[in-house]
């Protein structure tokens, strides 16, 4: 069908719009399959194209993908033809007779209606299964901080103030372990010869071990973004294009991908649990300012890991000041109640109670 519709496209003609039925006799084996999880395939190739049509600029053609990238195919429950057994731990599919033997993650109750089941590159399978439910397992709990500012960096991954206090909270170690690990894998991989059995063997211990970082680095973002937007009302968090810090060595293959989707995790989980999420914009010097006295320093270089503010004297750890002054920002926010605010002003000059709760040993930030 792809195939069929580049043709087409190539030649300026009219996109043609077939079915899978079509081809089954030419490719018998299509008749072995789920007809539903052909026919969403045709949906989500029409689908492609007609965004294509739509934004050219944000969505490419669609192509042909390649043996070993992550496959996958989606099917909808008709009439019980999906069905999970808990006790037994089985996943009926359709036009499978025995149920395929699964690890469970959580169980749930409501209407299946449909399944995903895909096939990572490093040959690992996964079913995701879509319900439909009265009850909604994720619960919104009452906030216990007006607001919340984070401050994302190299050598913590988040710098967090809000009504407790400050926190740094450090990379998982074991990413910069896998860091030199994968770098070895990376190596083997490369000296084998192409296409030799080796090649492949050690083409899966790399895929095997992206796939654990990944994973590992995903639960990581999970956990944080959900105790934040779980503790707080208002969350703050900077543009991260500021910082320029991503050309550091460090940076690339720890963080990049580590702050973009712990924003994608905080915007939806905000949307959630009705938590209000905010992006300062680049030009709020978050870093610059002193949170005591306001005072704006200039001079304040990006290897500055603290400094003392000309006009108050106050010395500032440089994560901890940021993240205060986002912090200040989250509370000026309508959705904190004026009454609220001075609440939380009065517990001390800087809206931050006098012994921190929540501060690492060694990593100490406000010096009342
Ligand atoms: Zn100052």
């Amino acid at each position: 069908m792809l195939n069929k519709k580049l043709q087409a496209y190539k030649k300026k003609e009219r996109i043609p719009k077939d079915t899978p039925a079509k081809y089954k006799n030419e490719f018998p084996f299509l008749k072995e399959v789920d007809s539903l999880a052909l026919c969403n395939v045709q949906l989500q190739l029409e689908k492609a194209f007609k965004d294509h049509f739509r934004n050219r600029k944000q969505f490419k053609l669609p192509k042909f993908k390649k043996k070993r990238d992550k496959q996958s195919y989606t099917t909808n429950n008709v009439q019980n033809s999906i069905r999970v057994d808990f006790g037994k731990r089985l996943l009926y599919l359709p036009k499978l007779r025995e149920g395929v033997k699964i690890e469970l993650h959580r169980t749930f109750d409501g209407k299946i209606k449909s399944v995903n089941v895909s096939r990572t590159n490093d040959g690992k399978y996964y079913a995701s299964i879509l319900v439909e439910t009265e009850n909604p397992r994720n619960k919104v709990v009452e906030p216990k901080s007006k607001a919340c500012g984070i401050d994302l960096g190299l050598e913590h991954f988040a710098t967090v103030t809000n009504d407790f206090g400050s926190q740094k909270v450090e990379h998982p170690k074991y990413l910069r372990r896998e860091e030199e690990r994968l770098k070895k894998l990376q190596k083997s991989f490369s000296k084998k010869q192409k296409g030799s059995k080796n090649s492949e063997k050690a083409r899966l211990r790399l895929a095997r071990r992206h796939a654990y970082i990944t994973n590992a680095r995903n639960d990581f973002l999970h956990k944080l973004s959900k105790a934040i937007i779980d503790e707080n009302q208002v969350v703050v968090v900077e543009d991260i294009n500021v910082k320029g810090l991503l050309k550091t060595r460090l940076a690339k293959s720890i963080a990049d991908s580590g702050w973009s989707k712990f924003l994608t995790y905080l915007k939806y989980k905000a949307e959630w649990y009705g938590r209000t999420l905010i992006q300062v914009d680049r030009f709020f010097p978050s870093s610059k300012l002193c949170h005591r006295c306001g005072h704006k320093n200039e001079d304040l270089a990006l290897n500055d890991r603290t400094w003392c503010c000309p006009a108050c004297g106050e010395t500032h750890d440089r994560d901890v000041n940021a993240s205060i002054n986002l912090y200040f920002v989250g509370l000026g926010r309508p959705e904190v109640k004026p009454v609220e605010r001075a609440l939380v002003n009065d517990r001390s000059p800087h809206g931050l109670p006098k012994k921190p709760s929540r501060v690492e040993a060694g990593s100490s930030t406000t010096k009342d």
